[in-house]
């Protein structure tokens, strides 16, 4: 067993440990980052699947994720647009797939009013709140205790306005049920983006694409750190007291003064602390849990739903696929669609073979875009519920009543245990912005805590 010491040791190599780690070494502090998979990124993770570089993770950069364009202009990274020109498709309830410009849904004027009147309830609820500390606006419990679903049924009985105002922060970002987590839980992820109107808004939410792939982010944040990023080291355990950490992986011990733990808080109960975490701890970890989305790419030999005046953006609350955009990527020839499948969507049609589920994925497709859909060059699912050190996508969130329970304590460290990642951040929740903002603040606190504490006994 090798042995290794360092001031901080960092579990996870994503965006939000590598950006930790990075910190920490500016500040003159030496860093390990054990990362439990062979290579670095989590879920930011850029292949070439049957020849198409494909996206497999998270991929699009909006134009508030001011902690992400900071790290993306740094690492000397280049972006582009994704392609909107054309008209986008919405598939309503009697299966018809409509044409529409802008970001109103062409349904029924009447619907469309309640869809206007409750989107404007929405946005002035999301700007009372602090995404930092959704907890503390005054409405936090009786917010938190209403589902999302029941808190929209209870405005309208109008289901096709609430099926598309539910769509915006459920099926498409929670990827949970509706019925499954609160309207303060649905708040937070309109605020961590800065509004409902700019969640709802694809020009917004997916505006820009690294070239070559966001993966650069964490490879490049990787490459930087040299040796002191430790692949194939899954920390078993993490030993914890007033002297430091030491974390013990199958063939490395690692002591340092300070630990963070830089991955999905599901996760958590993968080591073993010793101690055991506080009571606090273990009760509100038992209350995030991830949700479930495939990521479906298929790419073509041309992009021919541009042929079509189509711009590939694509919605439907009816569809199995219920959104798909244009995702060719930078000076591509070929073109890619990219279309997601969510919650008890994607548990359904995981019931099937590979084969069916392909199917049904594909014949979903040719209802936005016509037969040609059917019949992609590559074909391939992101599925991130299978992977065993992640378990789902995006993110977490709370249950029901969790998030004004227990969010106060979500980022307060544990003695020398600091927490970072996307799922515990406000601005950026959810979203490789917000790990690189925890990524910071972990990194922030321990120099400050090192500071505070003065010089050590050896002098450094
Ligand atoms: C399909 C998909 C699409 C997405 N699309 C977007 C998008 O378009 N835009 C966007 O901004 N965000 C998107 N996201 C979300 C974004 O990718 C994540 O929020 C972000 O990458 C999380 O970074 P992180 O560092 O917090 O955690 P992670 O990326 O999960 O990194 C944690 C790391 O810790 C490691 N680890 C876990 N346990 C241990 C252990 N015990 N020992 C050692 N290592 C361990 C893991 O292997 C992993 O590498 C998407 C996510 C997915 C899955």
């Amino acid at each position: 067993m090798a042995e290794i010491t360092r001031d901080v040791l960092i579990i996870g190599a994503g965006a939000a440990g590598l950006t930790a780690a990075n910190d920490l070494r500016q500040a003159g502090l030496s860093v390990a980052v054990l990362e439990a998979r062979d290579r670095v990124g989590g879920r930011l993770w850029t292949d070439v699947i049957e020849g198409a570089m494909l996206e497999i993770g998270g991929q699009w950069v909006s134009p508030d994720q001011d902690a992400l364009k900071d790290a993306i202009e740094e690492l000397g990274l280049e972006t582009y647009s994704r392609y909107r020109d054309g008209d986008s498709v919405y598939v309503g309830p009697d299966g018809q797939s409509h044409r529409f410009t802008g970001e109103m849904f062409p349904v029924a004027p009447a619907t469309e009013a309640v869809i206007a009147e409750i989107t404007e309830r929405l946005d002035a609820m999301v700007a009372e709140i602090d995404p930092d500390r959704p907890w503390a606006h005054p409405k936090a419990e009786e917010w938190d205790t209403v589902t999302w679903d029941a808190w929209l049924r209870a405005r309208t009985d109008d289901d096709e306005a609430v099926r598309n105002l539910a769509f915006a922060t459920g099926t498409a970002m929670l990827t949970k049920p509706t019925h499954s987590f609160s309207l303060l839980q649905s708040l937070l992820m309109a605020a961590s983006a800065g509004s409902y109107s700019n969640l709802v808004d694809a020009d917004f939410i997916l505006d820009k694409r690294v070239v070559g792939g966001l993966q650069q982010v964490p490879l490049r944040l990787a490459e930087r750190l040299g040796d002191d990023v430790l692949l194939n080291q899954p920390v078993r355990s993490l030993e914890w007291g007033a002297n430091g950490v030491t974390a013990t992986t199958d063939d490395l011990t690692v002591s340092a003064r300070y630990a963070i733990l830089a991955h999905a808080p599901v996760l958590y109960s993968r080591i073993s602390f010793v101690p055991p975490l506080p009571r606090r701890q273990h009760q509100m970890h038992q209350h995030l849990s991830m949700g479930f989305v495939i990521k479906v790419h298929a790419v073509y030999e041309t992009p021919f739903w541009r042929a079509q005046g189509l711009s590939a953006t694509a919605f439907s609350p009816y569809e199995l696929v219920h959104e798909a955009y244009d995702n060719t990527n930078h000076g591509d020839e070929r073109g890619t669609l990219v279309g997601f499948v969510s919650d008890a969507n994607a548990d359904g049609v995981f019931e099937l073979s590979a084969e069916e589920r392909k199917e049904r994925i594909l014949t979903s497709l040719s209802h936005y875009y016509g037969d040609e859909a059917k019949n992609p060059v590559v074909y391939y699912e992101s599925d991130w519920g299978s992977e065993e050190w992640t378990r789902g996508a995006y993110a977490a969130s709370f249950d029901m009543g969790g998030l004004h329970r227990y969010g106060a304590d979500l980022r307060t460290p544990v003695g020398p245990i600091h927490f970072a990642c996307s799922d515990l951040a406000g601005a950026g929740y959810q979203h490789v912005d917000g790990a690189i903002r925890m990524g910071h603040l972990a990194a922030a606190n321990i120099v400050d805590a090192i500071r505070d504490a003065g010089p050590t006994e050896s002098g450094d």
